[in-house]
């Protein structure tokens, strides 16, 4: 099974110059759905995970199905006023601007286990903030994993003392 053919490339979208990697190509075909969720679920599945946490919004997807299948919870972060209850927030710099993420106050418990799953790394700007988000609780990341990494962007280097893995991989654009 070669997720990587699941995978459709889109120019130009959602602005000039962007080639975005649609994942729901992946998610609409049983088999590749399977196979990727086995990957990650491999890469995970001895690490004593309590939560997974998945990040806005195509983090969802996979990260519940391998919350499920880790036996953990699962924990979403998103955008702001997204949450309903009372949430602990992160802010970090854009290449133009900035941008927020937020956590429910109460989703992590002390000593939790995380692992963090987003579908894509590039820059790695959105992760790391998760990460610094999470390390506000008294709680551990213990895996980082996406589906999709663009290597090029060298997004990896922001992660020096995490485990973090990715399945499929594009050196260029
Ligand atoms: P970054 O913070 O730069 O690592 O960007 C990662 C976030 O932006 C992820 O949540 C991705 O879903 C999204 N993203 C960035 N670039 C792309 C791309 N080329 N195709 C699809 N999603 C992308």
């Amino acid at each position: 099974m070669d997720i990587k053919e699941l995978i459709r490339s889109v120019p130009d979208f959602p602005k000039e110059g962007i080639n975005f990697k649609d994942i729901t190509t992946l998610l609409k075909d049983p088999a590749g759905f399977k196979a990727a969720l086995n990957e990650l679920y491999e890469l995970a599945k001895d690490k004593g995970v309590t939560k997974v946490i998945g990040i806005e919004s195509r983090g969802f997807v996979f990260g519940g199905a391998l919350a499920e299948k880790l036996k953990a919870g699962f924990i979403p972060i998103r955008k702001p006023g997204k949450l309903p209850a009372p949430t602990v927030s992160e802010t970090y710099v854009l290449e133009y601007g900035e941008d927020k993420i937020e956590i429910h106050k109460d989703a992590i418990e002390p000593g939790d286990k995380i692992l963090l799953h987003d579908d894509l790394l590039a820059t790695g700007g959105t992760m790391k903030a998760a990460c610094n988000l999470v390390e506000k609780f008294d709680a551990e990341v213990i895996q980082i994993s996406f589906l999709i990494e663009l290597s090029f962007l060298k997004g990896r280097e922001k992660f020096t003392g995490y485990e973090i893995h990715s399945l499929i991989e594009y050196d260029g654009e």
